[in-house]
């Protein structure tokens, strides 16, 4: 009755992504990017406006 079988820790908070939703500081509009995207600069889907992911992130 021994319970060898264990779960290896950290197995899966290593390299999931998440997404995140940042706003277009343009025009407003509200979009999905991966959490690996909030380091670099997003391109707004409607606008077109190049903007810092990280600097517009909405929880
Ligand atoms: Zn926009």
């Amino acid at each position: 009755m021994s319970d060898q079988q264990q779960h290896c820790p950290g197995f899966e908070s290593n390299k999931s992504l998440s997404s995140v939703d940042v706003k277009c500081p343009d025009c407003g509009k509200k979009q999905e990017i991966f959490s690996d995207e909030l380091t670099k600069q997003v391109k707004c889907a409607s606008c077109g406006a190049l903007f810092d992911a990280a600097a517009c992130k909405v929880d």
